[in-house]
């Protein structure tokens, strides 16, 4: 099949690449020349594990074009899927300017039949008002179709050839075959192809973030009881995990969800539920549990130093708002180090990943490390927001050696309580019992 992609972000230049590597001829398209240009040698703009090699094959067999030409892509695609970004606008909707503005340049230069199919996250609602939108722009028929996604950044590229499910909403079954066409070679090991109405598929994606986020705040809120009362949330997950109508999947405590989904599509709910006077109220406690989770750790420590912060030097691991990706769009680092700047701290940062995207926010305020035993380097503790594996294991003895006193502030719980103590550091971890 011909189909274009619209918008060349994490999810458009995933999309592109995955369904290139299983025939298709795909056209991405960006607004950005200098992301195009830079895709067109070989240069991905982004980090994600084995993207890169997907990119590089698809331009060398032919198959994978990136291009600022609308017209050129509009003209030889049959369908057509938009992925530009909706981020939030300060009232908590979306932002679906550049959606209005891809759709209505599309509608510009159809020549005949298109099918849209919606991949970035929108309102409730929204296939239509696509479908409008385009109405006013073009004579020509289209369909709008819902085909929200579900992959996670750091394993995009496996999230989408090996998806749980495929969503698809339109009322259309002609319109269901062909996307489930393109989607076909991706579930050959059964996983469904659910094909539901437009607005149920528009409110599916929401529902899983909103519902896993709800999980996350759920842990946080606990972890929180567990450091009061002397529990440890570590061994509370344990024992919700081993009972299998909870499951194991985000339920760790730690400080708190950040990313380009989660904050943006919880708020875009919440605002969809308020207009339609629905009381949506878990997952309204499920956002600010998460903005009071995200202050919890520079509260730590402060409290550990008695407030008496200014001048003191913290090494900061981990920037990105997850671990494999650069990705720092609400990442708790940036609320710890707001906290931190505020009170006259030093920081030296230290992300394998997303320095680059860090110093566009706070240039010259913070110190960008090149390894992170060089982060620790005279620092007055280290503080690990990020949960890298390279950070799992690492030479505590060397870490020791370099920070000015032995003080871990662990953001996401991935070291040993009881080994910090053995290895000589006063250790902080999220919800977890303090050691006597
Ligand atoms: P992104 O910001 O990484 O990429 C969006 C791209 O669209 C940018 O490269 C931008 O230049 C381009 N763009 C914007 N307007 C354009 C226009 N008029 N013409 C051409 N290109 C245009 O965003 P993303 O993270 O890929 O997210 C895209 C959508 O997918 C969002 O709605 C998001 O909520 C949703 N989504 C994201 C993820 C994720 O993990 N990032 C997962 C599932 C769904």
């Amino acid at each position: 099949m011909q189909i274009s992609i619209i918008g060349s972000g994490y999810v458009g230049l995933v999309a592109g690449a995955c369904f290139a590597s299983t025939g298709n001829t795909v056209f991405c398209v960006d607004h950005n020349a200098e992301k195009i240009s830079g895709l067109n040698k070989g240069l991905i703009p982004i980090y994600e594990p084995g993207l890169e090699e997907l990119v590089k094959r698809g331009i060398s067999n032919n198959r994978l074009k990136f291009t600022t030409s609308l017209q050129e892509a509009v003209a030889a695609s049959e369908v057509i899927f938009m992925a530009v970004g909706t981020p939030p606008l300060p009232t908590g909707e979306p932002d679906l300017s550049y959606l209005k503005k891809a759709v209505q340049d599309v509608a510009k230069f159809m020549n005949g039949y298109r099918l849209i199919v919606n991949k970035s996250t929108v309102p409730i609602g929204s296939h239509q008002v696509v479908a409008d939108w385009m109405a006013e722009h073009t004579q020509h028929p289209v369909d709008v179709a819902s085909n929200p996604e579900f992959l996670k950044e750091g394993s995009a590229i496996e999230d989408f050839l090996k998806p749980d499910r495929v969503v698809i909403g339109t009322e259309k079954e002609e319109v269901y075959k062909k996307i489930a066409e393109l989607y076909a070679p991706f579930v050959k090991q059964g996983n469904p192809i659910l094909w539901m109405d437009p607005i149920s598929a528009e409110i599916t994606k929401y529902a899983c973030n909103s519902f896993l986020a709800t999980r996350i705040s759920f842990m946080n809120e606990l972890s929180q009881l567990c450091e009061k009362v002397g529990g440890d949330i570590e061994e509370v997950r344990k024992g919700m995990t081993t009972d299998v109508r909870i499951g194991k999947h985000f339920l760790y405590a730690g400080a708190g969800y950040g990313g380009s989904c989660f904050p943006k599509d919880i708020q875009a709910l919440i605002e969809t539920a308020k207009k339609n006077k629905v009381a949506l109220e878990i997952v309204s406690s499920a956002e600010a549990a998460n903005e009071r989770q995200k202050k919890h750790l520079a509260e730590k420590i402060k409290k550990f130093y008695d407030g008496k912060l200014k001048n003191k030097t913290i090494a900061l691991l981990g920037l990105a708002f997850k671990p494999d990706t650069d990705d720092i769009r609400e990442a708790p680092a940036i609320s710890i180090i707001d906290e931190l700047l505020k009170a006259e701290v030093k920081i030296q940062a230290f992300d394998p990943a997303a320095m680059n995207n860090m110093k566009t926010i706070y240039k010259d305020k913070i110190t960008y490390s090149t390894t992170l035993y060089d982060a620790c380097k005279g620092a007055d503790a280290l503080v690990l927001v990020t949960e890298w594996n390279e950070f799992k294991q690492l030479d505590f003895q060397k870490v020791k050696s370099l920070l000015k006193s032995p003080v871990i502030f662990d953001g996401r719980n991935i070291y040993h309580p009881e080994k910090m103590k053995s290895l000589g550091f006063a250790y902080y971890g999220i919800g977890r019992r303090p050691l006597t």
